[in-house]
């Protein structure tokens, strides 16, 4: 086995001919190092005389993070490679398939999704998805389901999650999302402009008593095997296709963070889209149409996970009359707050969206901001009372 070292474009061409069934052995490729995270290389390489290409994705034993290093275990792309497989197999429709890895090497070589869009930036461009929520609901419902105590052998399970321990990952997660923006924290990153407000969010105890709550269920709800990161720039779309890529921070927690990702990641586009569009008219239908989407991320997910439950349960108490109710109950509260968590993050916190950053105008992306946060802070605050994906969206709508 060769030892760890980033691969160079040259040996990434070489790997690339090395998987059997890809290139023939005297094509001509080309590689281009595509990666925009900071966190791991992304290698494309394509075939001069022929459509054929691959994705080569690496992982660096390093975040780059406010110009510093943070030292990070590159046993995520192992983690990645196995959630990835995981899945694919429960949804091939849905994400890229994995063709070869090396663990020691840190790679995953997968399907090449060019022809895709990233997300965040088909909706930035007033994009429309009238498949997407079907799509992530069915996602979200299969792989959640499928790897939790109701869908899988519970001592499967239990050696399952022990191969996703993911503590470098998770501690991103707890600090960022969890912590940094309620303090002092040299991680925040805001402007002068929205000062007022991130002294207000360290000052909010009660704010806080909501936040610790879902922050508790983040390090001890091990319901399911989750994507982790599953916002806008995880996933590529077409106007009729779906793909989910970059599980790098999966692990054993609480269902609604995942679901919650998706819903504050269409909120903040639906926050941002003062900046983006052209007239009133397009704005209040872009608008509208974000806003269905949300529950209709939900109600595909409640749909599809119920199916499941009635088809493919593991076990006989869980068919307690009720139970069933209760238990996606929980999750849409937990959504809702993880979902609030997520939005106020991406305002104050480090690592922002550029749904808010690129508004040229600065009023009209101070106002976005503002938007975001009295959002985000409203689903935290009242996540607990929440009872249906409808009054998720009127809880938005009623922030000014
Ligand atoms: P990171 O974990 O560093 O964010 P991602 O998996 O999100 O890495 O990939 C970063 C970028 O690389 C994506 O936004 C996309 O542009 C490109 N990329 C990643 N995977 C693929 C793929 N399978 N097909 C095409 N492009 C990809
Ligand atoms: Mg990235
Ligand atoms: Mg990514
Ligand atoms: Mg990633």
């Amino acid at each position: 086995m060769p030892a760890y070292h980033p691969l160079s474009v040259e040996e990434a061409i070489e790997l690339a001919k090395s998987i059997s069934g890809h290139f023939s052995a005297d094509s001509d490729l080309s590689c281009r190092e595509i990666g925009d995270g900071n966190l791991n290389l992304v290698f494309h390489v394509t075939d001069k005389h022929s459509d054929k290409s691959i994705i080569i994705k690496q992982a660096v034993p390093y975040a780059k993070v406010v110009g510093e290093s943070w030292p990070l275990s590159l046993d995520r792309a192992r983690i990645e490679r196995q959630a990835l497989q995981i899945q694919h197999k429960l949804c091939p429709d849905l994400v890229p398939e994995v063709y070869a890895y090396s663990d020691e090497m840190a790679y995953t070589v997968m399907e090449d999704l060019s022809r895709f869009t990233i997300m965040r930036k088909g909706l930035i461009e007033g994009g429309v998805y009238p498949n997407f929520a079907q799509h992530i609901g069915r996602f979200m419902a299969n792989t959640l389901f499928y790897t939790s105590d109701l869908g899988m052998n519970q001592q499967e399970k239990k050696v399952l999650a022990g191969q996703f321990v993911n503590p470098d990952l998770c501690k991103i997660t707890e600090d960022l999302i969890f912590e940094d923006p309620y303090r002092d924290s040299p991680n925040n990153n805001y402007s002068d402009a929205i000062a007022d407000e991130a002294k207000a969010l360290r000052n909010d105890t009660q704010l806080h008593f909501e936040v610790a709550l879902l922050r508790d269920k983040f390090l001890t709800r091990g319901q399911a095997l989750l994507h982790g990161d599953l916002h806008t720039g995880s996933i590529f779309v077409t106007p009729d296709s779906t793909m989910v890529i970059d599980p790098e921070f999966a692990y054993y927690g609480p269902m609604g963070f995942d679901i919650g990702a998706v819903i504050a990641n269409l909120l903040l586009n639906y926050a941002s889209q003062p900046g983006w569009s052209e007239d009133e008219t397009i704005l209040s239908g872009r608008q509208q149409r974000l806003l269905n989407m949300c529950t209709d991320v939900w109600k595909h997910f409640e749909n599809n996970f119920r199916q499941l439950w009635d088809k493919d349960l593991q076990d006989e108490m869980s068919r307690t009359p009720g139970y069933q109710d209760h238990y996606i109950a929980e999750v849409l509260r937990d959504a809702a707050g993880f979902a609030g968590c997520k939005m106020i993050r991406r305002i104050v916190g480090l690592s922002h969206v550029a749904d808010i950053e690129g508004i040229k105008n600065d009023e009209i992306r101070e106002a976005s901001q503002r938007k975001s946060l009295a959002i985000g802070k409203a689903l935290v605050r009242h996540h607990r009372s929440i009872s249906s994906a409808e009054q998720l969206i009127q809880l938005v709508q009623q922030t000014v």
